[in-house]
This record gives C-alpha cells, structure tokens and sequence, in this order.
C-alpha cells in the first residue's frame, strides 16, 4: 500500500479539500496508472452531496471521479493489454463479478456485484473505493481502456463516462439514419450525446433551458434547438420524435417530452435526478410509447465507443481546470453553465 495525493469532501455541505489516500501495491492482474486528466460528471456532485442518499448513501470522506485518463506507470506480472508508458483510461466501474448473466453478456454495468470506481465497497483495501481527483489509481486491468493516440487527451477524459453512457443507449436504438432524435439538456452528457446522434446520421433536436446555448448546439451537431421554457416551440415539436434522450440532472416535466414523441417513440432517461419524476399513463397510452432507462456501458463497448471517437475525431468540448478550482467548478455545473465539461488537470495536484 502507498499513500496519493488526492482531493476529498468530508460531508455533504464540506467543500472538497487536499488530502491523502491509500492505494494498493499492484496485484497480478493490476494497472497502475499516473492520472493526467479527471473529467467532473454530475454523478461526481450528486455522491459528494449525498443526493442520493436513498439508493446509494455516500460513505465519507469521498474522492469522486470517473472520468480518469494517464499513463500507465507500472503493471502486474499477468498483465497482458498494458505495459508502462501506454495511455490508459478508467471509467466507472473497477471490478464486477464476472460470472453472472450480465457480465456473461458483456454487460458489467448491470452486474449486481459490481464495484464502482469510488464510493463501492473496497475488496482490497477495505472502506470504500476512491475515484480519479488523485494523482493514481490502481484497478484491474480488465476494466482499463486503451486510449486513441490522435485525440486531445483533456477532451478524451469525459469520454470515459459522459460519452459512453449516451453512446450506448443511441447504439442500442438501432440505426439512426434518417429518424429523428432529440436530445434533452445540453450539459457533460447532451453535448456528447448530440454528437454522436449526428454522427449516427439522425435529424438531432436539442432542448434546452439556456437561449445562451443556441449557437452552441448548432454547433456541437445539431439541426435545430428547442427552448424547452416556449411552449409555443414544444408544441411545434408533438408528435414528431423517433427517439430522446433525457439527461436532465434535475426536478422536470417527463410528460412534456413524452408528449414530443411519435408512435412506438421512446425517451430514455439516463439523468438521475435526486426525486422520483411523475409519470403520466396517458402520456404513454396514446402512441404505444415507451420510457426506459440506461446506465454508462460494458468494458467492451466502452472499448468501441473510445475507438470510434479515435476514428471520428470526437471528443468533449472542454474547459481545463486545476483541481483548487474544483468547488468553484461543482457551483458552477449546478447552475448548467459548464460548456460542456470541466476537466481537471491533475498536474496542479502536485502543488495542492
Ligand atoms: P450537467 O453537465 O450538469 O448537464 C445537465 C443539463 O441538464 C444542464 O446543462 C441543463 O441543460 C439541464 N438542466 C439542469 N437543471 C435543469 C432543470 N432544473 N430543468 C431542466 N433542465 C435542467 O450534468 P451531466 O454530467 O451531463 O449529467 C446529467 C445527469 O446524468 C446527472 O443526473 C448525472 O448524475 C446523470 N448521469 C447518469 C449516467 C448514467 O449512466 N445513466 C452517467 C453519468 C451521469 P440546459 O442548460 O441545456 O437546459
Ligand atoms: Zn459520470
């Protein structure tokens, strides 16, 4: 076991701080990786403060993070994918149990023995694990991703869990082409999701409570954008969706966009607001339509979608921070002013 430098909320109203956590000494099987880069999800502020504290109670102190890119800094002796000096990414999961129906489909994400990259039930150390605002991490090489050479490492961070978790539920709808996809809320997860919608050749709309973000949405990708506050533009829109994908973080009207959909249409929700949302039947009834939900990706489609971005040249619109920024940056995320996420350089950690 060593000791890292890293950065930790004490409590759900504590900001988060300078400390030290342990890391285990690389077992076998083991990565051990120099972060470069932490991409701030909301998941990472919604645990911090204890938002969802009915499903999954934060243990305390907290080191969030699960957005981690670096530089594999050494290896166990079984390791076979990585050697020191590769690029290395980490996403939210370290560990699963390997043997049941999910992860027998490649589907680690829904494993129920699962453990997360912070605030899960530590197998090697004890206490609960800790995420990526740390200069290392040591994880198991089975759920470490190789990172495309070509792309900006910064932007390539958030890949690791906003762009996985809407890539996989747009590449499960089916193809895309030519059917209409909207995409709700323009934060970490919308501006990933209307990238690759577009990249899937759909007519994207995006929704979005900012006017300010208009310019911006046409850019990331989309055909058109919605201010979702006029309900003279919503209306425009009823009927007419194939496919939207929610990634609202927080308290909002389902049924306003459930109403936007088409017959057979489906929204999927992948923002994980802290109060149940209220459902209307009919909002279904009518059109036979259906809502569902999805959570980040398995390994290997997360190794896909990372190999796709490489060859498409995507990556997240990213503003750099250094991690004494990080509290700034979390009040910040809350008002949905990020464009689109921040990334933490994790260099500035060596003079925290
Ligand atoms: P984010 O960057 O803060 O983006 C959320 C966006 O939602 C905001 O930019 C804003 O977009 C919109 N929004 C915020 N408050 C709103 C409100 N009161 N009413 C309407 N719209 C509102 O967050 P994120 O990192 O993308 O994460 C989004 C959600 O997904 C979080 O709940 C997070 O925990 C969850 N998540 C889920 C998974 C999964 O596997 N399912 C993975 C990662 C994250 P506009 O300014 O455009 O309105
Ligand atoms: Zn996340």
């Amino acid at each position: 076991m060593y000791q890292a430098k890293a950065y930790s909320a004490a409590s759900a109203t504590s900001p988060l701080a300078s400390t030290k956590i342990p890391r285990r000494d690389t077992t076998d099987r083991d990565v051990q990786i120099e972060i470069l880069f932490c991409g701030i999800c909301h998941s990472d502020l919604h645990s911090v403060r204890n938002e969802w504290s009915s499903i999954m109670p934060t243990v305390y102190p907290i080191v969030p993070g699960h957005e981690i890119v670096g530089r594999v800094t050494k290896v166990g002796s079984a390791v076979t994918k990585f050697k020191p000096g590769d690029l290395a990414g980490v996403g939210c999961l370290v560990d699963a149990d390997h043997t049941c129906p999910h992860c027998r489909d490649g589907l680690e994400q829904l494993c129920p023995n699962q453990t997360l990259t912070f605030n899960s039930p530590d197998k090697h150390l004890g206490g609960v694990t800790y995420g990526g605002y740390s200069e290392s991490i040591v994880v198991d090489e089975g759920f470490v991703l190789h990172l495309p050479a070509n792309l900006n490492l910064a932007g390539v961070a958030p890949l690791l869990c906003a762009g996985i978790t809407t890539y996989s539920p747009i590449r499960r709808w089916g193809d895309l082409r030519g059917k209409k996809v909207g995409v709700v809320g323009l934060g970490g997860l919308g501006h990933m999701g209307v990238k690759f919608a577009r990249a899937f050749g759909a007519h994207v709309v995006v929704f979005t409570t900012s006017p300010g973000k208009k310019e911006d949405a046409l850019r990331l990708g989309a055909h058109e954008v919605v201010v979702s506050r006029q309900a003279s533009e919503m209306q425009r829109q009823a009927g007419s969706f194939d496919f939207i994908l929610d990634t609202i973080s927080a308290d909002h009207d389902l049924n306003a966009y459930l109403h936007l959909l088409g017959r057979d249409g489906n929204l999927t929700l992948v923002g994980a607001p802290e109060k149940p949302l209220a459902v209307s039947a009919f909002a279904l009834l009518f059109g036979r339509k259906s809502l569902s939900g999805s959570i980040i990706g398995g390994i290997a489609e997360t190794q896909e979608m990372l190999d796709f971005c490489g060859q498409h040249n995507i990556t997240a619109d990213v503003e750099v921070i250094p991690i004494q920024k990080v509290n700034e940056a979390y009040e910040r995320l809350v008002k949905s002013e990020v464009k689109y996420r921040f990334a933490i350089d994790m260099a500035s950690l060596k003079s925290a």
